[in-house]
């Protein structure tokens, strides 16, 4: 694996990659009380910009909140730390910012409840997997499995509007055994049965009405899924955020995952059984299309979810 040459941000300060590290003993390591957000860069027309840098740094403040977890930075504050760090580390696709508690504690509660803040900007494939020729790092499209033993996470245990390591593991586990079964991924359920999300993703359908996904109550309020909702208002089709059943899933003419990493990204199998054709459909292309054009910042009229860091 390449050496990763990279620099992270962390409380303020700019440390080498490989010094970016708590100890074993970390409350949050330990307790999974991590809160954290995820971010794309993109070589856009006007030069390196991130996708919507303020509504993420809001969401993990949302996330922070919602958890009680005493973050003492501002947002302006991690915005600009979000944009040095890109600045300071050339060729990167990605953005993670993490909000832990470092501090080495014994019990549940910490005695010291600082919060530390790390930002790391990176390339998947190049620094993660050492590969020096990107491929793509997933399959063009997706056999999905919906998930019947895990439930999606709970709003009475963590809500899934909160990002929080914790929040993931039992999903973690779930698409584990999917993957041994052969799927790429896997759809989860509410408590009622009806559909809330994937792992790592939200989801769509397209039907006669035009696309409809769970409403923002059961799933992580995606930004990719509110920037698939406007895009589809400017381009005229028509979403509604509202319950859907497993039968609702099978019977669409198409269906998509949305998500920083994938960006639109089309399900062809549900349960080993093709979505209509089984290829991507009309809508998703057009969808995964506009939104690829907005990274590149040749749509004026999405320019402003480019937050471009060049001086
Ligand atoms: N749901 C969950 C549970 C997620 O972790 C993610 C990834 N952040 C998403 C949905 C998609 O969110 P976004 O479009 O902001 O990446």
């Amino acid at each position: 694996m390449n050496r990763v040459e990279r620099t992270v941000w962390r409380d303020g300060e700019f440390v080498p990659w490989d010094n970016a590290n708590v100890h074993i003993l970390a409350q949050s390591l330990q307790r999974g009380s991590l809160a954290f957000d995820f971010m794309s860069v993109h070589q856009a027309q006007l030069g390196v910009a991130v996708f919507r840098l303020e509504d993420h740094v809001a969401r993990l403040f949302k996330t922070c909140s919602i958890m009680g977890l005493p973050i003492a930075y501002s947002q302006a504050e991690l915005v600009e730390g979000c944009a040095e760090t890109v600045r300071r580390n050339p060729g990167v696709t990605s953005l993670k910012i993490s909000a832990l508690i470092p501090s080495i504690e014994a019990e549940l509660v910490p005695r010291n409840p600082r919060v530390g803040v790390f930002i790391c900007a990176y390339d998947y494939e190049s620094d993660i997997l050492g590969i020096e020729e990107p491929a793509g790092s997933h399959r063009e499209t997706v056999s999905l499995k919906v998930e019947r033993e895990i439930v999606n996470r709970r709003p009475d245990i963590i809500p899934p509007q909160a990002k929080m390591a914790a929040n993931y593991t039992s999903a973690m586990f779930a698409k584990w055994r999917a993957r041994e079964e052969g799927f790429d991924e896997i759809v989860l359920l509410d408590g009622d049965g009806a559909i809330a999300e994937a792992p790592t993703s939200n989801i769509f359908l397209v039907n006669a009405e035009g696309l409809a996904t769970p409403p923002e109550d059961k799933v992580l309020h995606g930004i990719t899924r509110a920037s698939v909702i406007e895009l589809a208002d400017a381009l005229g089709i028509a979403c509604h955020a509202t319950d859907l059943a497993v039968d609702d899933l099978r019977s669409a003419r198409e269906v998509f995952l949305t998500s920083t990493s994938v960006g639109v990204w089309p399900v062809v199998r549900i349960d080993g059984r093709p979505v209509s054709s089984g290829s991507t459909g009309p809508v998703t292309s057009r969808l995964k299309d506009a939104l690829a054009e907005i990274s590149r910042g040749t749509d004026p009229k999405f320019e402003h979810w480019l937050h471009y860091v060049s001086d």
